[in-house]
């Protein structure tokens, strides 16, 4: 995959700066960007309190990190020169606060929001559409979804869930992402980009924004589940939402490497804007998608094996899936904490059926008419 044509990627560190006991210190600005939209992370190393503001003549952004330290060494002007951003920069506005501004082009509106370990604010800034021109509207319309992107989770330094025999998670997913995205490719000629397409270390945050970057139609995760009970078994698929159901909540932390109780801090944090997220990443639609994957991989799966539970489709917030601008799903594919899944994942067999399963599922989500039904379904 050639991310380099679409994703820029600014890496600013600094190592060598011991951490205040009782403030944070600047790590840096990455960014992705498209013509409409842009995706900023500051990196702090440890949380801060900050203000959100945004002014005209000229029109910028800037938010103020409090109790926070810029080391002399860090590059603080970084310039973006798209449709929307100028550029972004980054001063020691007083002995205490950090401001980070981001200068405006074409702007309509932007979100911000935290991610935790590492800490790291993610501002998500979108710029006025162009209107596209009208042989592209009607080509859109006529052949609906033309550019799927996969996510096989993890990667690199992040091997997932362990199985109880050693199988890692990292491993299992990018098997079927693969495999799904040949599908796609092959029989239903859909353009297909994965977040990664080998062992490495990608950030959950650089995920989303290469899924919005590159306009995809959908946005498919794909995991393998883990509990500390050895013998939770089955299928679920996820999108987006707000949840009380502490299991969900549990599966988001843990696909988040966050724990419970910053999970639950996150979606109060998130709160105000959940709202807007829910709609630009289309929810009903992809509550559709999800229950697609879900019945396809459970009614496929049903035909070969015994004992697949299906676990239904659920919702939490996946920090993969916040931000995201398209029908977006999450598929825990099975447990590999379970032994006898662990052997079904090893299986490349049981990998195919499940990458054939999603595309099916693409397939019944693309095509109404061809909805897969559940195997109790009676006709
Ligand atoms: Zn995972």
């Amino acid at each position: 995959m050639k991310r380099t044509l679409f994703t820029i990627f600014v890496m600013v560190l600094s190592l060598s700066y011991s951490e205040t006991a009782d403030g944070s210190t600047f790590q840096g600005i990455r960014y992705w960007s498209s013509e409409r939209y842009t995706r900023v992370v500051i990196d702090v190393d440890n949380p801060v309190d900050f203000t959100k503001n945004h002014l005209s003549n000229p029109e910028r952004l800037y938010f103020d990190l409090k109790n926070c330290i810029l080391p002399k060494e860090i590059t603080t002007s970084i310039p973006i020169g798209n449709n929307i951003l100028k550029g972004a920069r980054a001063a020691q506005f007083n002995n205490d606060t950090v401001r980070v501004v981001l200068d405006l082009e074409n702007f309509e509106s932007f979100n911000v929001f935290t991610l935790h370990e590492p800490y790291r604010i993610v501002i998500d800034v979108y710029g006025r559409e162009k209107p596209a021109p009208p042989s592209y509207q009607e080509e859109k319309k006529l052949s609906g979804i033309k550019r799927v992107v996969i996510d096989p989770g993890h990667g690199g330094k992040d091997t997932g869930a362990i199985g109880p025999k050693g199988l890692y998670e990292k491993d299992v997913v990018l098997h079927v992402a693969k495999a799904l995205g040949e599908m796609l490719r092959e029989r239903h000629e859909i353009e297909v980009i994965l977040t990664r397409d080998k062992d490495i270390f990608i950030p959950l945050e650089e995920r989303t924004a290469i899924a919005n970057s590159k306009k995809a139609d959908l946005f498919i995760s794909i995991h393998a589940n883990a509990s500390p009970r050895g013998d939770a078994r089955g299928i679920e698929t996820y999108f987006m939402n707000w949840t009380n159901d502490e299991e969900a909540m549990r599966v988001a932390a843990r696909e988040n490497s966050i724990s419970l109780k910053k999970m639950q801090k996150m979606q109060s944090d998130l709160q105000t804007i959940l709202q807007d997220l829910a709609r630009k990443n289309k929810n009903e639609e992809s509550m559709k998608l999800a229950s697609n994957i879900q019945n396809s991989m459970v009614s496929t799966l049903k035909q070969n094996y015994s004992k697949i539970d299906d676990l239904g489709v659920k919702y939490a917030l996946f920090y993969v899936l916040i931000g995201a601008e398209m029908p977006s799903i999450l598929a825990e594919i099975s447990f590999i904490s379970n032994p006898e899944e662990e052997g079904r994942l090893t299986d490349e067999n049981y990998r195919i059926k499940i990458a054939e399963a999603i595309a099916k599922g693409v397939e019944g989500y693309i095509v109404p008419s061809r909805v897969v039904k559940k195997d109790n379904d009676k006709i």
